[in-house]
């Protein structure tokens, strides 16, 4: 029988054993590393001579795996493979889909520390950061499995004498799936295995920096029993390849995490309809953030500053629910900001394979660049206060920085910068703190730290973001526990992790009988 589902508990790296089996899964995962991958359609490997080369941030003459890329003829392939499994996937129970989720599931929690290992090598995750990735990963699949069993029952309806009417849930058809590279295990596995576990086929799109990660998951669902056919595995290059599928006529949705940027674009070419098309494509864009924490004049400092940390810096802030700006009350500001300082300047940035390191490098070049230039504008928009610049080392390690004094109009406090850069505010009283925070285009994350209950009320009905959180940090959403997805410009409001998330990718079907 099923367990009810419970999340995934984190590794307690203080305990000698889990740091030995965790130095032995990167052991393993490095005399792994240099191979080269292939595109995966039908379960048939594909090697194009197109290679992209994965290399480990924090360490740039490492290569983590040559990918091979597709094209647009594979990518028409992989649409037509898709709709042909289509044709028996649909067909599998719902209990037959999840339960290979659950399979799964099992797998990688055997093998969790491998999977984290090779987070900490392609993606530049610390290990506790990768932990948590794997743990999450394991959840989605714990989790949907768990919902496709609660939608497959029939739906309530209010019942009429003599008739009898049944409202159920049937799949849409082949999707994209575009996940990002930041969760790339996590939020990869989450968005492919609800498509599929609802009765759908999907062609995955990984992210570029961390096409092995998911070529590992592909791996993991050939183990669990999936049907050839039903995930199809298509690494290339966005513009050419994933625009290609978006646009396709027998495309019938599309699921995104990544830049607003690239979500907006997605949006606009699948609302145009395609030569013998025949519906509107779905989609379900997760997007960017400019989090705020307000820290209220009545507080616990240390929970607040603990909280903005945390929050700014882990994973090197390149988390669309990182924390990038700090709302203080004046009459704490110079406390909190100095604290936050000291702290910050304390974070050992250094190579992610040391359990010691706070941050690891960002993902690539592209990242870097466009981090270090927003650093320079913040040296015209604030007053530099820890960071600054690059820090030392062979890959792409970026000193956590924090501006003082920054005006919340100013660049940096409206960007999304993706790394690990805070600007800090000071507001007059709480109701201008919250009006700063609401001040950009985006909603998804922020916290507020206060005693204050009247204050906690009116930032429960005013801080419009999809994620609130009260006297704690705002990153770290727990699957089923914080369902996660953010209003505006942070997307379409798909709460991942939560009760609603599955019925994105299914329609109801309504059936009714005159007795
Ligand atoms: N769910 C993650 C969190 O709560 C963030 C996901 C993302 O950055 O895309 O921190």
């Amino acid at each position: 029988m099923l367990v009810e589902y419970r999340n995934e508990p984190f590794t307690d790296f203080s305990k000698e054993e889990n740091r030995r089996d965790f130095e032995s899964a990167l052991a393993k995962v490095k005399e792994e590393l240099g191979k080269e991958y292939s595109i995966i359609i039908d379960g048939k490997r594909i090697a194009t001579d197109k290679k992209v080369t994965s290399l480990n941030p924090s360490k740039l003459d490492e290569v983590i795996g040559y990918v091979s890329e597709a094209d647009q003829n594979i990518a028409e392939q992989a649409m037509q493979n898709a709709l042909q499994t289509w044709e028996t996937w649909k067909k599998f129970s719902p209990e037959a889909r999840a339960s290979i989720l659950f399979k799964a599931a099992g797998i990688l929690r055997r093998r969790k520390h491998e999977f984290s290992s090779w987070m900490v090598l392609e993606a530049g995750k610390s290990w506790p950061e990768a932990d948590a990735d794997t743990a999450e990963a394991i959840d989605f699949m714990e989790f949907y499995g768990r919902e496709m069993l609660r939608l497959s029952e029939p739906q309530p309806l209010t019942p009429m004498p003599e008739e009898e009417n049944k409202l159920t849930y049937i799949p849409l058809g082949v999707g994209i799936i575009i996940p990002p590279w930041n969760f790339p295990l996590a939020i990869t596995v989450g968005m492919t295995t609800a498509a599929i576990v609802t009765g759908n086929t999907a062609i995955l799109k990984p992210a570029t920096p961390t096409n092995v990660i998911a070529y590992k998951f592909m791996e993991i669902l050939e183990d669990a029993g999936l049907p050839a056919g039903v995930v199809n595995y298509v690494p290339g290059a966005g513009p050419e390849v994933g625009e290609y599928l978006v646009k396709h006529p027998q495309t019938r949705f599309i699921s995104f995490t990544g830049s607003r940027a690239v979500g907006l674009r997605i949006n606009e070419l699948a609302a145009q309809v395609g030569a013998g098309q025949k519906w509107i494509k779905r989609v379900a864009a997760e997007m960017g953030g400019k989090d705020s924490i307000i820290v209220d004049e009545d507080c616990d400092i240390d929970v607040a500053v603990n909280s903005i940390v945390k929050s700014a810096f882990g994973f090197a802030g390149q988390k669309c629910s990182a924390c990038s700006r700090a709302i203080i009350h004046e009459s704490r500001y110079d406390e909190v900001l100095e604290k936050v300082v000291a702290k910050t300047k304390a974070l050992k940035v250094g190579e992610t394979t040391d359990l010691s390191i706070d941050l690891g490098p960002v993902v690539d070049d592209k990242a870097y660049n466009k981090i270090l230039e927003y650093i320079e504008i913040g040296k015209s928009e604030g007053k530099l206060m820890a960071g600054g610049g690059k820090a030392e080392g062979n890959g792409y390690y970026i000193q956590p920085t924090v501006f003082a004094d920054v005006d919340p109009m100013a660049r940096i406090s409206q960007e999304e910068i993706f790394g690990p850069v805070l600007a800090f505010f000071k507001a007059k009283d709480f109701d201008h703190a919250l009006e700063i925070a609401n001040n950009t285009e985006y909603g998804l994350t922020g916290a507020v730290i206060t005693r204050n209950r009247t204050h906690l009320e009116k930032a429960r009905e005013e801080f419009h973001v999809g994620n609130l959180y009260f006297n704690r940090k705002c990153t770290g959403a727990i699957v089923g526990v914080h369902p996660f997805g953010g209003f505006n410009m942070s997307g379409t409001n798909s709460k991942a992790g939560g009760r609603d998330y599955l019925q994105l990718f299914m329609q109801m079907k309504f059936v009714g009988e005159q007795l």
